[in-house]
This record gives C-alpha cells, sequence and structure tokens, in this order.
C-alpha cells in the first residue's frame, strides 16, 4: 500500500491529526477495523461517494473502500541529521515513505509552547526542509565514496549512479532540496533507487485554529504562497476540530460541519490531496458480494491492475471488462451498461483509467 508520513516541528498538531486521522469512523469502516500495526502507524479508509454509488446500485453486501497508510513520525528537531537525540531514526522512518505530510503551526496559542518561540510556518517549513536536505548530503558523501572504485572499473550502472549522485549533490550544496533535478525518463528508475529524502513529494498541512478552519488565515496563506513556487500541494485544516469530528456519528457529523462552515471534513481533503501527489487512481469491482475500490498509480495497465488484486489475475490475464463509472450510473449498472454497448472488451495494452469498473478475466 502507500505510505504518507506525518512530519513536523514538536507541538504543532501531528499527533492530534494522526488520532483523528485513525479514530475516524471512516477509518473502522466495513470488515478492515482500523489496525494499529505499530503505536505510530495507522491504515485509514479512502473516502469515495463514488464507491457508495456503485454499492447502492449493485446491491453489494460489503463495501470496501481503499486503504492508506499513515505514519507519525514525531521528533523531527533542529539537528535531526547529526543524529542528536533519536534523530536517525526518524529520518530512517521517512526513508520508507513514499509522500510527506509536513504539518505546520498555523494557529496561535500562548498556552502551546512553540519550540522557536515564535509562529511562522514558513519558516519552520525551513527548518525541517534543511534538516532533510543535510541528511540527504551525508548520505550522499559517503555514497560517492563507496563508489569510486566502481567507477574506475568501469561499471557502467555506477557511471549512472554517481552522475545523478553528483546532480544531487549541486543541487542540496546550493540549498534546493533534490526534487528540483530533472531526471530523463532512462535515469528516473535509479534516481528513484537513490532513495533522497528531498525527492519525496510535499503536501504542506496548514493547522490553523479552530474558527479559521473554513478560511485560513495569514499564515496558511504564506504557505500557499510557498508551496506554489516549490510545487507543492497544501492543504488547509485544523487539527483540533478534526479531533471532535472524528468522536460523531454521520449525523451529528453534517450538523457540525455545516455549524463550521464546512463542506467535508477536512481529512478527505488531506487523503484527496495525498492520492493526487502520489499520482494515483482508483478503479472498482462491483457485485452483490462486495464493492471495493482498488489503488492503482496513474497510467497502470491492465494486467498489472489486475495484479493489484491477486499475482494470478496479471499472469494469466486474459482481457477486462470493462464500464466507464459514468456509464455504470447513468445506465444502472452492469447489465444495461453491457446491453447498451457500454462494456468494453479491453487487451494487455488497456490503460486503465480514473473510476473504471472492471471484471478480470484470467487463465489458471
Ligand atoms: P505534536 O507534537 O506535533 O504531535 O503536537 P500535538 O498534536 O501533541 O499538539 C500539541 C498541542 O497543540 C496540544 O496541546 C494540542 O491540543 C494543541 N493543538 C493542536 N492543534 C491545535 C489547534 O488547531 N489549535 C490549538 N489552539 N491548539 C492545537
Amino acid at each position: 500500500g502507500f505510505k504518507m508520513g506525518i512530519v513536523g516541528l514538536p507541538n504543532v498538531g501531528k499527533s492530534t491529526l494522526f488520532n483523528a486521522l485513525t479514530k475516524t469512523a471512516a477509518a473502522q469502516a466495513a470488515n478492515f477495523p482500523f489496525c494499529t500495526i505499530e503505536p505510530n502507524v495507522g491504515d485509514v479508509a479512502v473516502p469515495d461517494a463514488r464507491l457508495d454509488k456503485l454499492a447502492e446500485i449493485a446491491k453489494s453486501r460489503q463495501v470496501i473502500p481503499a486503504r492508506m497508510t499513515f505514519v507519525d513520525i514525531a521528533g523531527l528537531v533542529k539537528g535531526a541529521s547529526k543524529g542528536e537525540g533519536l534523530g536517525n531514526q526518524f529520518l530512517a522512518n521517512i526513508r520508507e515513505v513514499d509522500a510527506i505530510a509536513h504539518v505546520l503551526r498555523c494557529f496561535e496559542d500562548g498556552d502551546v509552547t512553540h519550540v522557536e518561540g515564535r509562529v511562522d510556518p514558513v519558516a519552520d517549513a525551513e527548518t525541517i526542509e534543511t534538516e532533510l536536505m543535510l541528511a540527504d548530503i551525508e548520505s550522499l558523501e559517503k555514497r560517492l565514496q563507496n563508489i569510486v572504485r566502481k567507477v574506475r572499473g568501469g561499471d557502467k550502472e555506477a557511471v549512472q549512479q554517481e552522475r545523478l549522485m553528483k546532480a544531487a549533490m549541486e543541487a542540496l550544496e546550493n540549498g534546493q532540496p533534490a526534487r528540483t533535478v530533472e531526471v530523463s525518463d532512462e535515469d528516473a528508475r535509479q534516481w528513484s533507487m537513490l532513495q533522497l529524502l528531498t525527492t519525496k513529494p510535499v503536501l504542506y498541512v496548514c493547522n490553523v485554529a479552530e474558527d479559521e478552519a473554513a478560511t485560513g488565515n495569514a499564515h496558511s496563506a504564506a504557505v500557499a504562497e510557498m508551496a506554489a513556487a516549490q510545487g507543492n500541494a497544501h492543504v488547509i485544516i485544523s487539527a483540533r476540530i478534526e479531533e471532535e469530528i472524528s468522536q460523531l456519528d454521520d449525523d451529528e457529523q453534517e450538523m457540525f460541519l455545516s455549524e463550521m462552515g464546512l463542506e467535508e471534513p477536512g481529512l478527505d481533503r488531506l487523503i484527496r490531496a495525498g492520492y493526487q501527489l502520489l499520482n494515483l487512481e482508483t478503479y472498482f469491482t462491483a457485485g452483490p458480494k462486495e464493492a471495493r475500490a482498488w489503488t492503482i498509480p496513474a497510467g497502470t495497465s491492465a494486467p498489472k491492475a489486475a495484479g493489484v488484486i491477486h499475482g494470478d489475475f496479471e499472469k494469466g490475464f486474459i482481457r477486462a471488462e470493462t464500464i466507464a463509472f459514468d456509464d455504470y450510473v447513468a445506465l444502472g449498472g452492469e447489465q444495461a451498461a453491457k446491453e447498451a454497448g457500454k462494456m468494453r472488451a479491453e487487451g494487455k495494452g488497456y490503460t486503465v483509467k480514473d473510476g473504471d469498473v472492471l471484471h478480470f478475466l484470467f487463465n489458471t
């Protein structure tokens, strides 16, 4: 599955957000109870109204949403890259995630201590990014030394790796994260194998005060500007409000949201933003037994998409009977879509589209 790491300075609201994410009813949906792998790792249901619609039409007995994993990576502070305190462990945790949700304190509250003694989310973002850049520099320095002999020996892969490491190093030494390096398609695989921290996509989470959740504030506006300049994404939420919402049942939730002037829980926006950031898409399977959402990277071929369900589906792939979500809903289900000529038989070369309702045929 896909993993998002929640990072940020101490006291910015990471735990509050993580608790809200994992305690919410949606997180505990269907027959996938919220499972605690470790105290700081949580599996969350991906909200998707399309799935409920399909389940209604197909009269599915079960609804199984896609899942996304969140990891609360606490304890990142100035000096983490030098291995002060538990710094190194935190950096290792970040290495394992696909993307970073960077929580920034955008609320003023004299009762909650700020580690730097002032509320300045843009400066906080720089503090964390600097630690990540220093960690990348340190790991690259070691690896550049270790690779020298292989490069001298004419190892082609080592030559490619060295070239990419040097490109990353140049950016980092100029104060730029490694994600600013332009990488060709041929280099993409080796590049991602470098596993640099500053190549991970970042979603800034502006944690604003309760009464600013709908509007944002000057701090979140400054973050929005920074994020846009970097090509990163941002969302505005109030972790405190999300914590409250997570404890309400559906009816209460709706009332509470409208009172706050919100259309949906901020967590829904956060998860969706994570999907966009990771360039993920959803396809569905729907029948009387279950309606289920499956996650794939955009641009996935039909056999690879089948492989997400089971390896045998990919190996023995014959074809995918495909109905676009809109056709499925407009015509009122699989049979009607088929009769209207809207069920397509797609072969190995087909690229699955977001919202496709699929039925795979395969050899066993
Ligand atoms: P962490 O160290 O980043 O995990 O931060 P916590 O989630 O433990 O939050 C630190 C403190 O800030 C706690 O007392 C929270 O209740 C408080 N806090 C979190 N979000 C908000 C918020 O939106 N407004 C206010 N006033 N306090 C908040």
